[in-house]
């Protein structure tokens, strides 16, 4: 065998399973048609993120004149293509990073597409290369919809809409899940008017209710207007221009599209072992030791059958597949994986949904709005709140959903928390420094419990 250990896919899942093969003594290669670094890098979380922070910037200018600070609220414009120039600098950066780390760890990085010709051997651009283990990561691709006129040219998926150097002045979203809110934050505080229409009932329908509420109030309350239950039945053209038609809302004219309606699993690489790797629906069935049903084969990452497609939950992933691949025996429990959602406030999320833990739980909620937290006012905000929601009888934890400055950061000690099955009466005894946004997720560890301080006694 050329290789203990053949990654194919160099995303989150594929450039971590590669490094942990390398530290762990195997002879470890990696297969990347692109560029190394995935969506995450490349088109996804770091991409968005520059964008979400320009947004972050016009919204504290706006802000300003609370602190008494002068500026020309109207003379603040965004310079796309000098933003775009500053996101490939990023990306350029954190991207060239992960090279550094596959070479200094002595991975082969083969630049091309690969595919499985059977469990040890891969090809590639007319060569092959045998590995003893095979870790599959291909990740996933921009889902698409059934509908006439999909294929309009101004019909963007986040993947071009993240290097499009013009601001549209009208922006129509399809789907209001995480792509969808995060992209409408960021144009809308560019300039663009803002259209999201969603399907479903509430907006990142993946999050506790509460957070979609809350979302939705904020984006109502800065002129992004929400379609809800709208489904959307074809689109059309008028003088180059998409014009959506959505049933039981007329048309939307818009001058370009952003089609966010979920992701799909990229598994071409599986090639003429397609019809051996047990998948479903379209995606790769793994167990908790990240294996396939064929031996030596496993899977890490946005194609793996029943994970969440986030990033650090592939860090995860391919982190055991790999270590499993170099014959150890670890599992991965993907039950307290944070979620994020970088709007203006930000939200996240870990554990149940409320309306999941009632459905199995006997609970308590606890609830501390941020407009009575210290640090929000003092930085000239209000929005948002902390959810605990805990198990009555032990008071274990269950699921913990936060909208505010600063929640993508504070969600990390409430998983810590939750991994370590510490309860909300240990939860809420955790001396937190003062002021901090973090204080809320004590605060309303203690309200869960009825003994919060800083809230009015309850009737
Ligand atoms: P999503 O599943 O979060 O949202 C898609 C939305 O589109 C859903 O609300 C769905 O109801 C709606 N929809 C589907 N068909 C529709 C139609 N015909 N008309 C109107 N609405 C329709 O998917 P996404 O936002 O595309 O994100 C894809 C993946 O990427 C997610 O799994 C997400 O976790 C991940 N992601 C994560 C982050 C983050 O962690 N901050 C950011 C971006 C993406």
């Amino acid at each position: 065998m050329d290789y203990d250990v053949a990654v194919i896919g160099g995303g989150p899942a594929g450039y971590v399973a590669a490094i942990k093969a390398a530290q762990l003594g195997g002879r470890a290669v990696l297969f990347e048609k692109d560029v190394i670094g995935g969506t995450c890098l490349n088109r996804g979380c770091i991409p968005t993120k520059t964008y979400v922070k320009a947004a972050e910037y016009l919204h504290h200018i706006e802000n300003a004149k609370t602190f008494g600070i002068s500026v020309d609220v109207g003379s603040a414009t965004v310079d796309m293509p000098r933003l775009v120039a500053f996101k490939d600098t990023v990306v350029k950066k954190l991207t060239g990073g992960v090279a550094s780390l596959l070479k200094s760890n002595g991975v082969d990085v083969v630049k091309g597409e690969a595919k499985l010709e059977d469990e040890n051997t891969i090809s590639s651009g007319g060569k092959k290369w045998t590995a003893k283990n095979v870790i599959l990561c291909g990740g996933s691709v921009a889902g698409r919809i059934p509908v006439s006129g999909i294929d309009h040219p101004k019909v963007l998926t986040s993947d071009e809409i993240l290097s499009a150097r013009e601001i549209p002045r009208r922006l129509a979203v399809i789907g209001g899940g995480v792509i969808g809110c995060e992209i409408a934050t960021a144009f809308k505080a560019f300039g663009s008017e803002v259209t999201v229409v969603e399907a479903l009932p509430k907006l990142v329908g993946t999050m506790d209710g509460e957070i979609s509420d809350s979302i939705l109030k904020t984006f109502r309350k800065n002129g992004i207007k929400v379609l809800l239950n709208a489904r959307l039945e074809s689109v059309s053209d008028k003088n180059g221009s998409p014009v959506l038609s959505v049933g039981g809302e007329g048309d939307i004219e818009s001058d370009a599209v952003l089609l966010s309606v979920g992701r799909s699993a990229d598994i071409t690489c599986l090639g003429s072992m397609s019809a051996k790797i047990a998948t479903e629906r379209g995606k790769v069935i793994a167990d908790d030791h990240m294996r396939t049903n064929v031996k030596g084969v496993f899977t890490a990452g946005d194609a793996v059958a029943g994970a969440p497609m986030l990033a650090h939950a592939a860090f995860k992933m391919g982190e055991i597949a790999a270590s499993n691949a170099m014959g150890r025996d670890e599992k991965t429990s993907l039950k307290n994986v944070p979620a994020c959602l970088y709007t203006i406030p930000e939200a996240s999320s870990v554990g149940l949904a409320e309306e999941e833990a009632r459905a199995r739980y006997d609970i308590s909620v606890g609830k501390f709005p941020m407009a009575a937290n210290g640090r929000t006012l003092a930085s000239g905000e209000r929005e948002g709140f902390v959810k605990v929601i805990i198990e009555k009888k032990y008071g274990e934890i269950l699921g913990v959903h936060m909208v505010g400055e600063s929640a993508a950061e504070m969600i990390s000690e409430a998983a810590a928390l939750m991994d370590m099955e510490i309860t909300a009466h240990e939860a809420a005894d955790i001396i937190h420094p003062h002021p901090t946004f973090s204080e809320a997720f004590m605060e309303a560890c203690a309200d869960a419990l009825g003994r919060c301080v800083h809230l009015p006694a309850k009737k």
